[in-house]
């Protein structure tokens, strides 16, 4: 109704003269939360949009619902794969720009839940570029997380945009893979202004659950073993670990160099053309596995109960090492944070959250047995 679309164009409308309008997909995540928070604090307009699946803690999700909207950001419960919704919102607000983070993300689920990636990464995507090139006017800028997986089994390093992406490890990589390949389609044909970042392990505050460094810290703390995995041939597992506050400004920089489209509404033909671009997002220097397991040690005062296996063909690739000239040359993306600092932060958020939450959570079950709660 009236209330809805108001509420929309309330949080969509920018501070500042300039200010960007953007929508957020997958706004409640983890990059997600940080990239709307960032972009509403230095004046853009911001929408977003999340189905809040149970691929991890949903309650987490709303929390950082929550976070979003103390900061004037509605994230609305919605799958991307509704169209009709998407149009609607398009109507309701001319975005200049669509930040997509929304995806099945994880290697290792998809051997347990491979068409959600589908569903997500490559229906979801297509939905999203389908609404944005016919129902949109003006068709909005969009920028789209892709994922250093695409490198799969690639061995030059560091990795560049130009290196081979034919060998995909997992069907997380492959529908990265195929996000790029469609996007290139939609630019082709439709005059869509498209660009493509390809993030390397994010971490930090808010972060994922599913990843090594949160549940690292979580079984630590518990005093639960970890797993590390090694190569056959005896070397570690690298990482690129590239922290949220990089990756935002980089995402930032993205939205504010990408062309405008030149397409026209309801999908016509295009003016001229918009370039597809890709860009590496990483922080150029790869840490083994178990060296980040040897920060977090510290962090917690605690060590860490460790099972040592040999890879295994769950998806996983060796290594992973970004080369980020790409990124300076066109939007000054410089990585600043190194994964000592950038751990630091997120240890001191997780055991602020989940203290907090457990605290939280025993009132509340105070609260139900009637007890007194201070
Ligand atoms: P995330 O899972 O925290 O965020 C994705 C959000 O999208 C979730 O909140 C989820 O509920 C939502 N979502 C999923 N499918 C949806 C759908 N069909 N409709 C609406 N919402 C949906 O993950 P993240 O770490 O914030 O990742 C953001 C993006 O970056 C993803 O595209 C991911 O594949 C990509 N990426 C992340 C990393 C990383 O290390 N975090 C690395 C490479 C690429």
């Amino acid at each position: 109704g009236a209330a809805w679309e108001q509420d929309v164009r309330r949080s969509a409308t920018p501070s500042r003269a300039d200010g960007l309008s953007v929508l957020v997909t997958g706004a409640a995540g983890f990059v997600g939360t940080h990239c709307s928070v960032a972009l509403k604090r230095r004046g853009d307009g911001v929408v977003g949009v999340d189905n809040f699946n149970a691929y991890y803690d949903p309650a987490l999700k709303r929390s950082r619902q929550a976070l979003v909207a103390r900061r004037g950001v509605l994230v609305l419960d919605a799958d991307i794969n509704d169209g009709a919704l998407l149009a609607k919102l398009f109507d309701v607000v001319p975005f200049s720009h669509v930040l997509h983070l929304a995806a099945q993300a994880g290697v290792r689920y998809a051997t347990r839940n491979p068409q959600s990636y589908v569903a997500s990464n490559v229906a979801g995507l297509v939905s999203l570029f389908e609404t944005a090139a016919k129902h949109a006017d003006p068709q909005p800028s969009i920028v789209w997380a892709s994922s250093s997986s695409v490198y799969g089994l690639n061995t030059e390093a560091p990795f560049s945009e130009l290196h081979r992406t034919d060998r995909p490890a997992s069907l997380y990589a492959a529908t990265k893979k195929a996000g790029e390949a469609i996007a290139h389609t939609y630019n082709h044909i439709y005059g869509l202004s498209i660009t493509g970042l390809r993030f390397f392990t994010v971490y930090g505050p808010w972060g994922r659950p599913d990843m090594a460094y949160f549940s690292f810290t979580k079984s630590i703390l518990s005093g639960k073993p970890i797993t590390l995995f090694r190569m056959t041939d005896g070397t570690a597992v690298q990482r690129d670990f590239t922290f949220i506050d990089d990756v935002v400004k980089g995402c930032l920089g993205a939205l504010d160099t990408a062309k405008k489209s030149t397409g026209v509404a309801g999908g016509g033909k295009k003016r001229g053309p918009a370039q597809l671009r890709i860009y590496n997002l990483g922080n150029t220097s790869p840490v083994p596995v178990a060296k980040m397991v040897s920060i977090l040690e510290e962090l917690l005062r605690k060590k860490a109960k460790k099972n040592v296996v040999t890879l295994p063909q769950n998806g996983d690739v060796p290594f992973t090492h970004a080369n980020v000239s790409l990124a300076e040359r066109d939007f000054g993306y410089r990585p600043t944070t190194d994964l000592a600092t950038g751990l630091k932060k997120f240890v001191k958020w997780y055991v602020e959250y989940y203290g907090a939450e457990t605290t939280k959570r025993i009132n509340r079950k105070r609260k139900i047995a009637g007890d007194e709660v201070e």
